[in-house]
């Protein structure tokens, strides 16, 4: 803790008293005065230290202004770092390693012995990552000055936050402006107690401490379909049931959602689409799962070691004292917000998970930045028409802008181009062939309105979507853009070719 967050009441207050009556050398102990009026006021006091904030919290010092970051759960990160992003991709990269040793390298020319699994080292491997980032942001926090409050933030006033230390004790913090970045959590399943043993969210599903020979998923979302793979990749036969149609979610493009669900079920996860989640029962050998059409029929039970809740997030705000500055939520629980972040109360803003829009760790930090720029400056900037998503399975997927369902639904013309890595020349080398890059385009400017991926390494390669999305690309931009030789990105080029003309390769 930064030696101005020790909380004063603890410390005993020496003050000399006026040299008139007394001599300047004599000390007494005044006693101890309220801690609001103690605490100095801050330009800006952020409560909580994920993505959004502690992103928000490093621009606010940037800028100048004094800032506090109160975080509770005793380090920095938030879900990301802590129990969401950062861990899942280190078991996504390290049980894709696993899962390839097994079963693709002797075609590579590579014979291995016996391979092993060290489900405790993998472990390890995944607090080494989280430890050393979310140590990181501590560091950058003391290299820019931002104070770091270790506690619950309660808002008890207009410009006041109570701090229940996690060290004990209480403070209050006054701020000119506060940022709410109190992210989300699991959204439950009704009738399922989540125990994070048998019954888990992501969070249990991180840190499970041997591999379930059965395992339920409900949900086929992102999260879902990482951790399901995670797991399948390391042994457990996986089912995911999903209500929808589709996997993905419904921002995943129709074609690339049906096209992943073939890619995974090769890799051996079971789907069971248009299907709901009637009850679970939890006994000593595991969970019995119902399940029966979305539209209603016979029952089923599926048996499983473990089952992952894995339904979607729900904004975070509890204990957070709203209602004492009458700040309302909207009837999903987002904090409600202008298109500056600020609430009903204009001094206060909510970015990230917390409010309206996708629940991703880019979104929250680009929404930090802007919401400490419209407090420096007056203006800010965030294009929701152009935040990627991406999905870390393998292949990964990959997509930003439009769906081609919601191209339609707006009754504009458009072209689409696409091309497959398999007759992409680096994809092919590396025997990694599945998947393709689609483009979708305004028909009379070509201006570009979606992309999207399947493929390795899609993640790292939406970025030029994005882009080009952000400038304004067209179709034609990107295909005219010289893309080195061999790369994947050259799929990227030619879908872009294939949308406004024709590609080479294929
Ligand atoms: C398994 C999993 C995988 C994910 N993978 C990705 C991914 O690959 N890419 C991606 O973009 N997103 C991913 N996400 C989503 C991402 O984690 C969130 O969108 C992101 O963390 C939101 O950031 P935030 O700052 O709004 O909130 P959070 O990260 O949730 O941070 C909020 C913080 O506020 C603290 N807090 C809450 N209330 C108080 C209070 N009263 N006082 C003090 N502190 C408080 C909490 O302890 C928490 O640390 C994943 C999520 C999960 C669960």
């Amino acid at each position: 803790m930064l030696k101005s967050f020790v909380p004063r009441a603890s410390r005993s207050i020496l003050r000399p008293l006026a040299s008139s009556t007394f001599a300047p050398s004599t000390y007494y102990l005044v006693p101890r005065r309220g801690f609001a009026s103690e605490t100095e006021e801050h330009d800006v006091v952020v409560i909580g230290g994920g993505p959004g904030g502690y992103v928000a919290a490093i621009k606010a010092a940037q800028e100048g202004l004094k800032t506090a970051c109160i975080e509770k759960r005793g380090s920095l990160g938030g879900t990301c770092l802590n129990v969401g992003c950062i861990p899942s991709k280190s078991l996504l990269n390290n049980s894709h390693i696993y899962h390839q040793i097994l079963h693709d390298v002797k075609n590579r020319g590579i014979d291995v012995g016996d391979v092993k699994l060290n489900l405790t080292q993998m472990m390890k491997a995944k607090e080494t990552s989280v430890t050393g980032l979310t140590k990181g942001i501590e560091f950058l926090f003391k290299k820019n000055g931002v104070d770091y409050v270790k506690g619950t933030g309660t808002i008890t006033g207009e410009h006041e936050i109570k701090v229940n230390l996690l060290e004990g004790g209480e403070q209050t913090l006054r701020a000119k402006n506060i940022i709410i970045a109190t992210g989300s959590e699991a959204t439950p399943f009704p009738g399922l107690t989540i125990d994070e043993q048998k019954v888990v969210t992501s969070t249990g599903a991180i840190a499970l401490q041997e591999v379930p020979k059965k395992m339920v998923v409900i949900g086929g979302g992102i999260i879902g379909l990482e951790m399901g793979s995670v797991w399948s990749r390391l042994g457990a036969e996986v089912t995911v049931v999903e209500y929808l149609g589709a996997i993905g979610g419904p921002g995943m493009d129709t074609d690339m959602a049906k096209t992943m669900q073939k890619i995974l079920a090769k890799q051996g996860i079971k789907f069971k689409l248009n299907t709901k989640v009637v009850s679970g029962e939890v006994s000593e050998q595991g969970v019995g799962v119902k399940i029966e059409a979305a539209k209603g029929g016979k029952e089923e039970t599926l048996d499983a070691d473990v089952v992952l809740v894995a339904i979607g997030r729900r904004p975070y705000t509890a204990g957070l004292g709203l209602e004492n500055v009458g700040i309302e939520l909207d009837e999903r629980g987002r904090v409600i917000i202008d298109q500056e972040y600020r609430t009903k109360v204009p001094h206060i803003r909510a970015i990230g998970d917390a409010t309206f829009g996708a629940m991703l760790a880019h979104k929250a930090e680009e929404e930090g930045i802007a919401a400490v720029e419209y407090i420096s400056k007056g203006y800010g900037h965030v294009n929701y028409g152009a935040i990627p998503s991406v999905m870390y399975t393998h292949p990964e997927a990959a997509w930003v802008g439009l769906t081609e369902q919601e191209v339609k639904a707006s009754g504009k013309a458009y072209n689409v181009g696409s091309f497959p890595f398999v007759a992409n020349s680096r994809a092919k080398t590396n025997l990694d062939t599945e998947g393709m890059v689609k483009f979708i385009a305004d028909k009379d400017t070509d201006r570009i309105l979606g992309i999207h991926i399947i493929g390795p390494n899609a993640g790292e390669m939406i970025a030029e979507g994005v882009l080009a999305i952000e400038y304004g690309a067209s179709s034609e931009d990107v295909g005219r853009t010289s893309h080195a030789h061999p790369t994947l990105s050259e799929a990227f080029k030619e879908a872009a070719m294939a949308c406004y003309s024709k590609p080479i390769h294929a």
